[in-house]
């Protein structure tokens, strides 16, 4: 006997049903699953600023778990001079509009005061009532202060360029006036001491241009990842005396002293390498003003070898250690201030000096002096980059 048609349907019903049921529960598991597994913050809330739903995420950003959250009134994120915030925005979601990338700030559990983007949306129900809001919080914090030192470095680039060509235009201007018309006798009153005192001064600003161009050209081929090294054996001890030799230039004070336990050749960019050497001898000329000797350690065995410059001067923190070789980063401090640069220098040598598969380190205390000291292999294969 066939089946009662009626059954049928009901049946097939009841699978569209069970089929959409399943379609809506694993549509809602993926939503889920994208808020609980995205890097932002993703909050919900009522129009009365009452917490709904809070991610993993807003656990991390914030601190606070979702059990002490759930309930609760976001202005409990809010820095209370920033409070009048929230009722703008409720306003603002009551007539239906959405607040994009609002820069602002909130408060941790732990009290810290965080840098956060916010992007908040209506949630509206199916008769298009608006219940609630959604929110998500992206922790800029790092973002922020990657801007500000990236103008104070635009700022520092601009004063340091500038002040080589102040003092390089004034001498031209002076050496113009001696030569200039109506000036021919201007030879016998200027004695050729000020003339080739002035040519000195001038090329030495011309040096100074010229080393600054170059940190700033290697900073973009080292962010575009074309920092080409080109490789040869050469002698370590040779080129440490050259540079060592082109540092001495940079100081009237300072004894530059080599010890040096290390004879041979290595495998290297020799002129990136004594880049890296010079520059940690300019900056411990630069940050010991007080002290009269700087001393330069080699030593090494058949694997490796180390080179120290050791100065005796204003010396760096221990919580500053690793950041001085991030881009940009310049120790900030009263007694820092006055020392110019543009906080790349650091950064460049650890990447050459990691391009060669080695490592620099820092030893320091502050008002204790510092060791930087780069170790390098020796037995790289010829064929090696
Ligand atoms: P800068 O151009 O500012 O000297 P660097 O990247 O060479 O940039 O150094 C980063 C920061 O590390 C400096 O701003 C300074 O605060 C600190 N620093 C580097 N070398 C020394 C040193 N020998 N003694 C004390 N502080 C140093």
């Amino acid at each position: 006997m066939a089946k009662p048609p009626t059954l049928t349907v009901n049946k097939t019903m009841q699978d569209i049903l069970d089929a959409e049921r399943k379609a809506a529960e694993e549509h809602r598991a993926r939503l889920v699953a994208i808020v609980e597994s995205s890097e932002d913050a993703i909050i919900s809330k009522t129009l009365e600023s009452i917490i709904t739903s809070w991610n993993a995420s807003a656990q991390r950003v914030f601190g606070y778990s979702a059990e002490e959250m759930i309930g609760q009134s976001i202005t409990k994120l809010i820095p209370e001079e920033l409070l009048d915030e929230e009722p703008q925005i409720i306003d603002r979601l009551k007539r239906g509009e959405r607040v994009d990338h609002f820069e602002t700030q909130r408060r941790t559990k732990d009290g810290r005061i965080i840098e956060v983007s916010l992007t908040i949306s209506p949630i509206k129900d199916s008769q298009g009532t608006i219940i609630g809001a959604s929110k998500i919080a992206r922790d800029i914090t790092e973002i922020k202060k990657l801007e500000q030192r990236k103008d104070d470095f635009i700022k520092m680039a601009s004063h340091e360029l500038k002040t080589p060509i102040t003092s390089i235009k004034g001498y031209v201007q002076l050496l113009q006036n001696i030569y200039s018309e109506g000036n021919e006798d201007g030879m016998v009153k200027v004695s050729a001491t000020t003339v080739k005192s002035s040519l000195n001064t001038i090329s030495k600003q011309v040096d100074k241009l010229t080393r600054l161009v170059s940190e700033l050209l290697d900073l973009s081929r080292i962010e575009s990842g074309k920092l080409e090294l080109y490789m040869t054996e050469f002698d370590l001890g040779t080129m440490i005396e050259e540079a060592v030799q082109d540092a001495r230039h940079l100081t009237s004070k300072h004894a530059l002293v080599v010890h040096n336990n290390f004879e041979g050749k290595i495998y290297g960019d020799r002129d990136r390498l004594s880049q890296v050497l010079l520059n940690l001898l300019a900056n411990a000329i630069k940050y010991s003003p007080d002290s009269l000797e700087i001393d330069i350690i080699v030593t090494g065995d058949k694997k490796s070898v180390s080179v120290s410059v050791k100065d005796y001067g204003i010396g760096i923190d221990k919580k500053e250690h690793t950041r001085i070789f991030e881009r940009f980063y310049r120790v900030e401090g009263k007694s820092e201030q006055t020392y110019p640069g543009f906080g790349i220098g650091l950064f460049i040598a650890n990447e050459i000096v990691h391009r060669h598969d080695g490592t620099i380190r820092v030893e320091s205390e502050k008002n204790k002096g510092s060791i930087f000291t780069f170790t390098l292999p020796i037995n790289l294969k010829p064929n090696y980059r």
